[in-house]
């Protein structure tokens, strides 16, 4: 598969990709397992509120067979609205 030949249709348009985001990686799927480095496998998660900040919420999750921390995640709390009209 030649992923070049996706570029035009690219949903997130050009990207710089030697500038990865992993907190935008970790968005793109629901967290429900998770690979734990310390069961070498993947495992179920527990998802743990960690901070509440004021652009978000930090999330942990925890290895459920043995509470590793194996995955951080940051939801925003509300998307901000960039279309606000003064005047
Ligand atoms: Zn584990």
């Amino acid at each position: 598969m030649d992923r070049r030949a996706y570029r035009g249709s690219d949903p997130y348009g050009p990207r710089r990709t030697e500038e990865p985001d992993p907190r935008r990686q970790f968005d793109q799927f629901e967290a429900s397992s998770l690979f734990c480095p310390r069961c070498k496998k993947a495992v179920p998660v527990r998802k743990r509120l960690l901070l509440v900040l004021p652009e978000g919420e930090r999330y942990e999750y925890l290895c459920s067979l043995c509470s590793s921390s194996i995955g951080r995640k940051m939801e925003e709390a509300r998307k901000k609205i960039q279309l606000i009209v003064t005047g």
